[in-house]
């Protein structure tokens, strides 16, 4: 299958959150696996479907299914066959992608927005080996030393990191717009 750039960022994407969710990395190949069948089909499938395509069990696959589905990954939609009965199906479309990409930028930028106001509102200190950061406060009490690994405290360069994250925030913004 040839990837345009959105798609194989999206599939990288979620191969790491469900490597995440599962700590296993065999979760995160599957749901590669699973999301690359529903871009080549191009149209919503029902889980038995993909089992079949994929020769694994249909129990397993709806479980991945629907922890992608809880996290944006996948799509949802029912269908009903005839006047009483649905039938549930799974897509993945360029829109849907897309979407999900801008929606993730989004997410990013806020939280890079959020560390620049606590930057520009506070002194932060930073530990040189383990690079958490510590308030002023914490500082006082743990005696200008990381209580992880004992390392010295370094008050953190507001400025250029200020600086450094308003220009990454732009170009995410600039991503998404592009
Ligand atoms: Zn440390």
């Amino acid at each position: 299958m040839v990837e345009d750039l959105e798609t194989s960022l999206f599939l990288e994407y979620a191969r790491r959150k469900m490597a995440f969710e599962y700590d296993n990395e065999e979760v995160g190949e599957l749901a590669v696996k699973i999301l690359s069948t529903l871009i080549e089909r191009n149209e919503a499938i029902p889980d038995e479907t993909l089992a079949l395509i994929l020769g694994i069990s249909a129990t397993e696959i709806r479980r991945v299914l629907h922890v992608m589905h809880k996290a944006g990954l996948v799509g949802l939609i029912r269908e009903s066959t005839d006047q009483y009965r649905y039938e549930y199906k799974w897509f993945i479309n360029k829109d849907f992608i897309r979407k999900f990409l801008i929606q993730h930028i989004n997410d990013v930028a806020a939280k890079l927005m959020r560390r620049i106001n606590t930057l520009s509102t506070t002194t932060l200190y930073i530990c040189p080996t383990c690079f958490r950061s510590y308030t002023l406060d914490e500082v006082y009490e743990y005696d200008f030393r990381c209580p992880r690994d004992d390392t010295e405290l370094v008050q953190a360069d507001a400025p250029s990191e200020i600086a450094f994250l308003t220009s990454t925030v732009k170009n995410l913004r600039r991503e998404e717009t592009g």
